[in-house]
């Protein structure tokens, strides 16, 4: 992968993470202000973009709950399998073993 397409990566994972937090900090101050409207009732838009918020908050909480069980699993299947890992991926490789290939 060249180097131009890294940096691309990483300019729009930069970007996707500050639209994240923004969603975030939009969602949450958009709740404490309109917390105590003035209800119109059954369709009341207020409630109707709290709800909005509220769910976007959720899907949130949830994405980052299994972004976190998910790393941990990772981790915790790495340090089981490191010792076996480090030996496969290290030690059988030719730079490893220093084998000259210059016959
Ligand atoms: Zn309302």
């Amino acid at each position: 992968m060249s180097r131009r397409k890294i940096k691309t990566k990483r300019v729009m994972a930069f970007i996707l993470c500050l639209c994240m937090v923004a969603t975030v900090m939009f969602c949450s101050q958009y709740l404490a202000l309109h917390t105590s409207h003035s209800c119109l009732g059954l369709n009341c838009p207020e409630c109707v973009r709290m709800y909005h918020a509220v769910n976007a908050l959720r899907q949130f909480a949830i994405a980052l709950l299994a972004l976190a069980a998910t790393l941990h699993l990772f981790t915790a299947w790495r340090r089981q399998i490191s010792p076996l890992y480090g030996y496969i991926s290290f030690a059988a490789s030719l730079v490893r073993l220093k084998v000259k290939l210059n016959h």
